[in-house]
């Protein structure tokens, strides 16, 4: 039997096994049930494709993304490796020729959407088949804590347990926090988990702030001309927001198709081609696009408006650069658009309550993420449990500005948050427009019953601009120094603000003024 490294060699033409990749194949031919976490285009797929050539029988692959199936039963092909697919858009000649391969034991690979297998009829053949493999991709959907749960994928598992070959379970993912990992862990009962790091050398992370609607339009246009020939994708929040986008774009004379779930299916296709075929430059899509689309020179990724989780953000951005050539990702971040993201949560069908929370601190996780001047890459790798050095070439990084000492508004703005805490007498602290309004000496409306104003506190930052009090705000949440709780999003201390309001430690920003005290005293608005 060919071993592992030859049929890497042999029958897909690769030299060497990526970071990851031997490691999950072992695990699997031992027969271990085994997750591995990879970032997008880290190379999950050849991780079960070859023990599906080494093992006698047939591989099953559980995706919920039709659009992968297609591609990689084609590019399968191209590679000679007999490979079908069961799902609903194929007529009954397909469907039966698909049946038969498998059934004649010619097919290896059978990619599949996890509600075929309900299907009494497809799961009575499964049982008839030599099944060795069961591979359940975006795995990550499973668990509650993930960032896409879907509960209709946990039915397939109990199937794949109940199988009568008793295949071997592996199960892949690219995003997955350390909270994640353990839930799927107990759930698959996995015995061997593979985890690489989530950096992806060749990508340049960027955060552009604080542009309007227009100047986020100019920004993509310049960008865009000075990338030309290069393929890009654009995410934006909204089918409208596509729409309006794609229309400004081409008008511009740049070669843009829209892509959303609201086209007609046949559109969407053309669209999707178009790109893959290098016959349009730029795609302009909402989160409907991109997953299991497997284009390997994806120059840059531009986000129009704030994802709704920091995994989310990471799946969408790992689309570039799956050549591992330079590329870029670009957020153009205005805190504004936090708003379109907690209409969604709290606008969600058929989601608990408990669920809607959980989304909310993930959006709060995204908010941290505009706020912070760590570099971005680490602030990421952070989230998913790893901590690497300062890339060095992040936008972050590469802020030249000085950080000043900026101690003394921070103190200002954590007892402030004490001594609101205290006057409610509990947990539950005020928001942050409150506390920012407050903070210069006002009192919103509809909160005259609370009695800020006779707090020591009321009005400390009195001549701010209420701006730069809730960009102040937010760097302290990202910093760690408050933090956000509850469907109101009060604010409470965070265990580092003791230290900051004894004095025992410094608060640094990079800003372009000096503290928010000087900035007033000096007269500019
Ligand atoms: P993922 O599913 O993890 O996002 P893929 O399996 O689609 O990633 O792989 C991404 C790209 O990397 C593909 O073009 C694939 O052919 C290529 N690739 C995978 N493994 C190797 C390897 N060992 N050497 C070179 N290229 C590889």
């Amino acid at each position: 039997m060919a071993t592992a490294l030859e049929t890497l060699k042999q029958t897909f033409g690769y030299e060497s096994f990526r970071d990851g990749q031997e490691e999950i194949i072992n695990a699997v031919m031992n027969g271990e049930r085994t997750l591995g976490i990879m970032p997008t285009g880290g190379g999950k797929s050849l991780t079960y494709q070859i023990p599906a050539l080494m093992l006698p029988g047939i591989t099953i692959v559980i995706s919920p993304l039709l659009s992968l199936m297609k591609n990689q039963v084609d590019e399968l092909h191209e590679a000679g490796v007999p490979a079908v697919t069961l799902n609903s858009t194929q007529n009954d000649d397909e469907y039966r020729a698909a049946m038969n391969s498998l059934l004649n034991e010619e097919a290896k690979l059978l990619y599949m959407a996890p509600e075929r297998l309900g299907s009494e009829g497809t799961y009575n053949l499964l049982n008839r088949l030599p099944i060795s493999l069961v591979v359940i991709d975006e795995v990550h959907v499973l668990s509650q804590w993930g960032h896409d749960f879907r509960p209709s994928y946990l039915a397939a598992v109990g199937l794949i347990n109940n199988l009568e070959s008793a295949p071997r379970v592996m199960a892949l993912t690219a995003t997955a926090t350390e909270r994640v990992q353990a839930d799927l862990e107990e759930m698959l009962h996995i015995q061997h988990t593979v985890r690489t790091s989530v950096v992806r050398d060749n990508l340049t992370i960027r955060m552009e702030k604080g542009l309007n609607k227009k100047g986020k339009e100019d920004f993509i246009k310049t960008y865009i001309k000075e990338h030309r020939g290069e393929s890009g994708i654009i995410y934006a929040p909204t089918r409208k927001t596509v729409d309006a986008l794609t229309e400004s774009l081409t008008a511009a004379g740049i070669n843009a198709v829209g892509y959303h779930a609201g086209m007609s299916d046949e559109k969407r296709a053309k669209a999707q081609d178009d790109f893959i075929y290098d016959r349009t430059d730029v795609v302009v899509a909402t989160n409907a696009f991109g997953m299991g689309i497997n284009k390997s020179n994806v120059r840059y990724v531009i986000h129009y408006g704030i994802p709704g989780s920091v995994e989310a953000y990471y799946q969408e951005i790992g689309r570039a650069g799956r050549d591992g050539l330079p590329s870029e990702a670009i957020l153009l971040y205005a805190a504004a658009d936090l708003q379109t993201q907690r209409f969604f949560i709290d606008n969600s069908d058929n989601q608990t309550p408990e669920y809607q929370n959980l989304q909310r601190v993930k959006l709060q996780e995204m908010a941290n993420y505009g706020a912070t001047q760590m570099c971005l890459q680490r602030y990421i790798t952070r989230y998913f449990g790893e901590d690497t050095p300062d890339c060095g070439r992040c936008s972050n990084c590469l802020d030249t500005r000085e950080a000043v000492d900026i101690t003394t508004d921070a103190q200002k703005v954590l007892s402030h948050v004490v001594r609101m805490l205290k006057s409610r007498g509990g947990e539950n602290g005020f928001g942050k427009t409150v506390t920012a309004e407050t903070l210069r000496g006002k009192v919103p409306d509809n909160f005259a019953w609370a009695n800020l104003d006779q707090l020591p506190t009321f009005g400390i930052l009195r001549g701010t601009p209420r701006v730069h009090i809730i960009s102040l705000i937010d760097y302290l949440i990202a910093e760690g120094y408050l933090r956000v709780t509850g469907q109101y999003a009060g604010l409470t201390l965070a265990p580092d603000a003791m230290a900051v309001l004894k004095g025992e430690r410094k608060v640094m920003r990079r800003q372009d003024i000096r503290s928010i005290g000087d900035r007033v005293r000096a007269g500019s608005p």
